[in-house]
């Protein structure tokens, strides 16, 4: 368990007041078995991501952008929440955490219980045509090519944007409306470098709202942007955090 310091009963203490917007990145995930995509050992390692990631790749060669994605589904179907998503479950259960905006495809927040999150980057158990819009489960059979193909003939795509594509509306929209309307923003293990979604917490904070961060480093965010930085391992800060919060009762039920 995570020691309570000053600075985590202070966090918990913001936190309890309610108005919370999380922002989660691949750090929360790393221990539910899922690799950083840009770490050592990570997808890119194996795939490069302009062969095999790309809206151009896809398009011209769906196949080898398929058997990416059956790399991602082989890790995430052994994949299971961690305390950490379970944690900001339960904070949003208790009616301080209003929203998750997540950069992770993983669906493991939908899989802790979380209610209202917003997948950023799309989610890989999803997928959605191109050409005509319609949208298949993850688990839509593939064709003997490996590739997964819509009723109108076309290949269906996971929903993650890809390079080259732009956020999908929807999910800009939603993360942005929750980043203006925060109170406080939970920055859980991103490392505030991968643009659009790095302007979120920055955009909140210009709104007024107070930034804890939990990463087990310093990010690009931690100097200018974050109020209160709490070092250490997601499981076990958010753990620490849901429980003080608890202690303290919920100050508001907004
Ligand atoms: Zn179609």
């Amino acid at each position: 368990m995570s020691r309570i310091t000053p600075s985590l009963e202070q966090a918990a203490a913001r936190i309890a007041e309610g108005g919370v917007v999380a922002f989660s990145g691949a750090g929360i995930s790393v221990e539910s078995g899922i690799p950083d995509f840009r770490s050592g050992g990570g997808l890119w390692e194996r795939f490069d991501p302009m062969d095999h990631a790309t809206i151009d790749a896809f398009r011209a060669a769906p196949a080898r952008v398929w058997a990416m994605f059956r790399e991602v589904h082989r890790v995430l179907s052994r994949s299971e929440p961690n305390p950490a998503h379970h944690s900001l479950m339960e904070l949003e259960r208790a009616g301080v955490v209003q929203g998750v905006v997540t950069q992770n495809i993983d669906n493991l927040h939908q899989r802790a219980g979380s209610r209202r999150v917003v997948d950023y980057h799309g989610n890989a158990q999803l997928l959605h045509c191109l050409w005509c819009g319609a949208r298949y489960p993850g688990s839509h059979p593939a064709d003997e090519d490996g590739v997964p193909y819509c009723a109108c003939g076309r290949p269906l795509k996971p929903t993650v944007v890809l390079f080259g594509e732009i956020i999908p509306r929807e999910a800009r929209e939603r993360a942005e409306a929750l980043a203006a309307s925060a109170r406080t923003v939970l920055v859980v293990g991103t490392s505030g470098l991968v643009e659009p979604a790095a302007s979120l917490p920055v955009m909140a904070r210009e709104a007024g709202a107070s930034v804890i961060e939990v990463n087990l480093e310093p990010s690009a965010l931690t100097d200018g942007v974050t109020d209160i930085f709490l070092p250490g391992r997601a499981s076990e800060v958010l753990s620490a955090l849901q429980g003080e919060v608890a202690r303290l009762g919920v100050r508001s039920r907004d």
